[in-house]
């Protein structure tokens, strides 16, 4: 007979990975064997925004590589902290358009609820890293006011889960959360945006597996994939877990500089997407959040890419070049 202790009964190994998660700058560092020069600039910057990284998402960077795709993504550099105009703490205007704490109703249909403040890794160039989550989560209490808006609302046939990632939940809370949606005969789609089966893939389980295969709603999951180089054997079979419990899966990436600003790596990235079965959807020019300047790629350098991606792939592995603009009814087409 095994003995579990009670602990490894309650705590789901995803759950460990994410307390496990990498949030120490030194830590980063000696991991990857990174060049100690960069390392005070790191803690300095991340007091502005804590640094945080999964272990399987540090994995699959380069060691010693300070320019690794993957890690100029969470690694804090010292350009966070400089000021640079016409970047500012909510470039997209959310703070305007949520109608009760937690709940986001910008566009006709669909409305967005930012469920949690924790992420499975910090991106630099997160829109929400100004975000104050604190105050920006349905409470239990108040999450009966976000039903109530929902189903007084018919117009709004799709919920979708955000934040923060909401995958970072625990599967009781998600449940709950989502049983009062399906009470709602207008809601009709579920979309989890959501990075957590690529930083954390255990996070994908028998058991999430098997209630996302029964919802009544339809459920669209859109990831978040910025490089080739983040989709491991164990992202796959993530992947093909909700491939195989009919979860349709789509990707937005942003356009990143020194991460994915050349056709080549997009073109790469969109053909590892088809290949494990997921839409490319978005490709979003940077929002232009306060502590991101350094990831800037302009606009006519992202028409261009796509129109190489246009030469050399087919239609559907072409993501629509997007931005974001405070007041307008739908994300912009650039491209
Ligand atoms: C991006 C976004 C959506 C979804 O837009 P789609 O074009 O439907 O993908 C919905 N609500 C908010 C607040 C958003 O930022
Ligand atoms: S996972 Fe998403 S919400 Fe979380 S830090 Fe990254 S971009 Fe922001």
């Amino acid at each position: 007979m095994i003995h579990r202790n009670s602990q490894t009964l309650q705590i789901p190994d995803w759950q460990n990975t994410l307390s496990q998660s990498i949030k120490d700058p030194e830590r980063l560092f000696a991991a990857l064997e990174l060049p100690m020069e960069y390392l005070p600039r790191a803690m300095q910057a991340q007091q502005l925004f804590p640094l945080r990284a999964s272990l399987p998402f540090v994995s699959r960077m380069q060691k010693g590589d300070i320019n690794d795709p993957l890690l100029r993504q969470i690694l804090p550099i010292d350009h966070e902290t400089r000021h640079v105009v016409g970047f500012q703490p909510d470039p997209v205007g959310d703070q305007a358009a949520e109608i009760l704490p937690g709940l986001i109703h910008k566009y006709h249909g669909r409305v967005l609820l930012t469920l949690t403040g924790a992420c499975g890794i910090h991106c630099r160039y997160c829109f929400r890293r100004q975000f104050d989550y604190q105050h920006s989560n349905p409470t239990r209490q108040n999450w009966q006011q976000v039903l109530r808006y929902i189903a007084a609302e018919k117009s709004i046939h799709e919920v979708i889960l955000s934040g923060g990632d909401p995958l970072s939940l625990s599967d009781s809370r998600l449940q709950a959360l989502v049983a009062g949606l399906e009470q709602i005969p207008h809601i009709r789609f579920l979309r989890i945006h959501t990075r957590l089966p690529i930083v954390v893939p255990e996070r994908i389980t028998p058991e999430l597996l098997t209630w996302l295969r029964n919802l009544s709603l339809k459920v669209f999951m859109v990831l978040h994939i910025n490089h080739a180089q983040e989709i491991d054997a164990e992202v796959e079979h993530a992947i093909d877990q909700l491939k195989n419990n009919h979860i349709d899966l789509l990707n937005q990436s942003v356009l990143l500089r020194k991460v994915n600003d050349n056709a080549a790596s997009l073109i790469d990235l969109s053909l590892r997407l088809g290949e494990i079965g997921i839409i490319p959807y978005y490709l979003h020019l940077l929002d232009k959040v306060t502590g991101a300047s350094h990831f800037d790629v302009p606009q006519q350098q992202g028409i261009a890419i796509i129109e190489i991606m246009r030469r050399h792939l087919p239609g559907y592995l072409i993501p629509r070049l997007v931005a974001e603009v405070t007041g307008e009814p739908y994300k912009r087409p650039i491209y």
